[in-house]
């Protein structure tokens, strides 16, 4: 039992060393990825792990939770004192079992839910045909406008006026827009839907003050904590209102869990420590930059953006003029040393090989340290390797992502985390 791993398991041991060396030595562009922190990292890998409880803080089912009631209790109150909200459920094990719970507490098998077509960037756990919220739930969706790639809140409103929807749920994982929550919050209002916003993608954003927080207009808001929030894997749950607490809490336990993860939980507790300091805003803030400044350089390289830009840290290429599909653009960056992952845009086809989309995210290499004269090369490299590169650009882009790498090191000497 005391064996370390490189001892105990050689074929892990020798994996886990390879994706430390794949992520110092590649450009991380997937918009869903961040770079935690050595604090966050310890509290994952900790002892804790051994641990098990269900139930609330002060509540459990079971004995010997002194310690992970501290950590708990602690990831609570900084949720709630981040986004200025009166309840927060730290519990939930993703940002999907989040949703489950919320739809757990808010509809019925059968019920009327309204949200974002996957295509336009909406999010599985939203109502997709294969995910349990779409088999068990009527959804229906509003998408966005062909000619702008934006929601169209008018569209919205007619639609929420024609299904009737119990549920109308606002966020998703390829819109790189800010959402006019105050909008969405009167068409719920409108037609009696509860609103929930799905701030995966951007809570860290809204954390650092560096976009427009859902809490004041949506009913109940989920998140994960990892992306741009820059913590462990998992969700929370908020909502500005302590009405909803009773619901919530027992619709992830014992609605859709069991018992809890207390290494991560800690972990949580961390990541909204660090997010509550001063240091995170101006990152939040430079990863708005980086973000705008890459949806330059690339429309500038003759690459067309979905809705013309970004609000957030996401920017969505529309790779239909180029002949190119996402998942070539995708190979091609990442032979070059840059990750990034194909996606649908607006009114795509349905086969993910045929995709026309790429989904850029600037939250991890801002992590790293790059502002905008990196992002600035990265973006000139990106434009040249999918419009139709010389021989000689793959060579060039290595030898640049090797230098940006060796310049902005992770998880060594001399790197920010
Ligand atoms: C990432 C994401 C989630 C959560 O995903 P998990 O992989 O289950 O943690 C939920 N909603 C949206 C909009 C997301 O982008």
């Amino acid at each position: 039992m005391n064996e370390g791993i490189d001892q105990r398991d050689p074929l892990i041991a020798g994996a886990l060393a390879g994706e430390l060396r794949r992520q110092q030595e590649q450009i991380e562009l997937i918009a869903a990825e961040n770079i935690v922190s050595r604090a966050v990292l310890d509290a994952l890998g900790h002892m804790v792990t051994n641990k098990t409880l269900e139930g609330y803080p002060g509540a459990r089912y079971h004995a010997g939770g002194r310690y992970v009631d501290v950590m708990e209790q602690a990831a609570i109150e900084r949720a709630c004192e981040l986004f200025d909200c009166a309840y927060a459920n730290v519990q939930p094990h993703s940002g999907s079992q989040a949703n489950l719970a919320v739809f757990f507490a808010l509809v019925r098998p059968g019920d009327r839910v309204l949200s974002l077509d996957l295509a336009a960037g909406g999010h599985l756990s939203h109502g997709l045909r294969s995910n349990l919220s779409g088999r068990w739930f009527e959804a229906h969706h509003y998408g966005v406008s062909r000619e702008t790639g934006m929601i169209d809140y008018d569209e919205v409103e007619a639609k929420a006026l024609e299904v009737q929807p119990r549920l109308l749920v606002a966020g998703g994982s390829s819109y790189p827009r800010a959402l006019d929550f105050e909008r969405l919050a009167a068409t719920a209002n409108k037609v009696g839907a509860h609103f929930v916003v799905d701030m995966a993608h951007f809570a860290g954003l809204v954390a650092g003050g560096a976009h427009p927080s859902p809490i004041p207009h949506a009913d109940i808001v989920t998140a994960t904590t990892t992306k741009t929030l820059r913590g462990p894997r998992g969700g929370v749950i908020l909502a500005r209102e302590e009405s909803w607490a009773r619901k919530l809490q027992s619709a992830v336990f014992p609605g859709v869990q069991g018992s809890l993860h207390p290494q991560v939980i800690a972990a949580k507790a961390v990541c909204l420590g660090e997010a509550l300091q001063p240091e995170f805003g101006r990152y939040a803030r430079q990863v708005k930059r980086n973000a705008a400044k890459l949806a330059a350089v690339l429309a500038d390289g003759g690459v067309s953006i979905v809705t013309g830009g970004t609000d957030t840290h996401l920017v969505l290429l529309d790779l239909s003029a180029t002949g190119v599909t996402g998942q070539a653009a995708e190979r091609v960056l990442e032979h070059a040393g840059i990750t990034s992952n194909k996606n649908p845009i607006p009114f795509d086809v349905r086969s993910p090989a045929k995709w026309s989309g790429l989904r850029l995210g600037v939250a991890a290499a801002t992590t790293r340290g790059f502002r905008e004269a990196e992002i600035e090369r990265v973006g000139r490299l990106i434009a040249s390797l999918i419009g139709s590169p010389d021989p000689g650009d793959l060579d060039e882009a290595r030898r640049t992502v090797a230098e940006l790498c060796h310049a902005f090191p992770v998880y060594g000497p001399g790197s920010l985390v």
